[in-house]
């Protein structure tokens, strides 16, 4: 019997383990995460807007174990990728192979000023806060913003954008809204076409949008763009993403800022030692970043977990991970967007947007139902 230790349980490392599990149903495969509950990311938008409670839509780790699989609820203190071995709240856990799914790190104390005052739209901590401060608003200008780069699901701030317009107009809250990001246009991976569509469904539905613009502080009433400020009565944030110190710390970032891997395979530095997810940089036909988001995560575990399993057979692991794959953008009016492609296309990602339409809207409910049910034998 082998041992695989899995440090994460999203997007990722839950694909991972399950497909191990299907594989090598004898092995032991243990998933180690500080926190007792998964959610899917775009969750935590309708829980912020959405008339069901905000913890609807969880999956329990626990419930890991009807599959077979050990959920070690804990602190990942550090990663010896060199021994295969991981330390959780301070013990050793050694294995066959190790798989780090740890995700990114929200670094809102990097932005001054971002923490005091602005609520993070990605923390699933600050959610009831945000649902709070959104459900009492009263009428004025709301701010969202990316504050660094790169951020998880690209479209997202622009989905929350119009919802929470779509939100305020239904509750006959007099609000502006507006979003900004750093980034020259909205979504550079569908180009100026698709981002002139989004563009205009932002301004259909009165989204004020600010491209190419880098905050630099916030302080009560007005984000700081250098030599410019933007007031606003309610802020709402994506703040910075960074590695996890832990992975920093173990040497499997090389001399980047993110795990280093082969984007086909997924193999770190070290043999037997792989990173998934938002924790690693894969570069794009175009030279720019995969984008961060649950569906890749998903893919490169499956494709880390048949590689596993390959190399336990005594095979030689054939998996490769191709970069398929798209992200829901939700549009207003029950309507939903695509944007979906093969994203390590050469020379170029082969990316597109689709046309609005009520029916992805229902894919992305079935996405997460789907995780839900095959992850953890249904919601919490
Ligand atoms: C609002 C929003 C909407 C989104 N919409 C989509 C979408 O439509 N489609 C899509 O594909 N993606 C979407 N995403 C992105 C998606 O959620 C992420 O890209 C995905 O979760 C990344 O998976 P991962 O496994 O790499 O990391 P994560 O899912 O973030 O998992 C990392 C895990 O590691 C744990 N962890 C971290 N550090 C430690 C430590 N030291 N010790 C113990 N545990 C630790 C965390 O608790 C976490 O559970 C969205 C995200 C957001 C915020």
């Amino acid at each position: 019997m082998r041992r695989v230790l899995i440090l994460g349980a999203g997007f990722g490392g839950l694909a991972t383990a399950h497909e191990l599990r299907r594989l090598r149903p004898d092995d032991e495969i243990i998933v180690v995460d500080r926190a007792t509950h998964f959610m899917v990311g775009f969750r935590k938008t309708w829980a912020m807007l959405g008339a069901e409670p905000p913890d609807a839509g969880r999956g329990r780790l626990v419930d890991l174990e009807k599959f077979g699989i050990s959920y070690r609820q804990g602190n990942v203190t550090a990663i010896d990728p060199a021994a295969c071995a991981a330390e959780v709240d301070g013990e050793r856990l050694e294995a066959d192979a190790l798989v780090v799914a740890l995700g990114a790190r929200l670094a809102g104390d990097e932005i001054p000023g971002f923490r005091e005052h602005a609520l993070n739209l990605y923390d699933a901590d600050s959610l009831a806060d945000v649902r709070r401060a959104l459900h009492d608003f009263e009428g004025g200008s709301v701010s969202i913003g990316v504050y660094g780069l790169p951020y998880k699901c690209p479209p997202a701030p622009y989905e929350i954008a119009i919802l929470t317009h779509e939100f305020f107009k239904a509750r006959g809250v007099a609000a502006t809204v507006e979003v900004f990001t750093p980034l020259p246009m909205s979504l550079p991976i569908v180009g100026a076409a698709g981002c002139g569509v989004i563009d205009a469904r932002l301004a259909q539905h009165d989204v004020g949008f600010l491209p190419a613009h880098t905050a630099t502080g916030v302080e009560e009433g007005a984000v700081i763009f250098g030599d410019s400020r933007r007031q606003y009565d309610l802020l709402l944030g994506v703040p910075p993403h960074r590695c996890p110190l832990v992975v920093q710390e173990s040497g499997l970032t090389g001399d980047g800022d993110w795990a280093r891997v082969d984007p086909r395979t997924l193999q770190t530095d070290f043999p037997g030692v792989y990173a998934i997810g938002d924790v690693t940089a894969i570069l794009m036909g175009n030279g720019k970043p995969l984008p961060m988001a649950g569906v890749f995560a998903e893919g490169e575990g499956q494709v880390v977990a048949r590689r596993i399993a390959s190399e336990f057979d005594g095979g030689a692991p054939q998996e490769l991970f191709d970069g398929k794959g798209g992200c829901f953008l939700e549009v207003g009016d029950g309507l939903a967007m695509m944007v979906e492609g093969e994203f390590l296309a050469q020379p170029e990602p082969r990316v597109e947007l689709s046309p609005p339409d009520a029916a992805y809207l229902g894919r992305k409910v079935e996405f997460e139902r789907e995780r839900l049910r095959s992850w953890f034998g249904g919601p919490a």
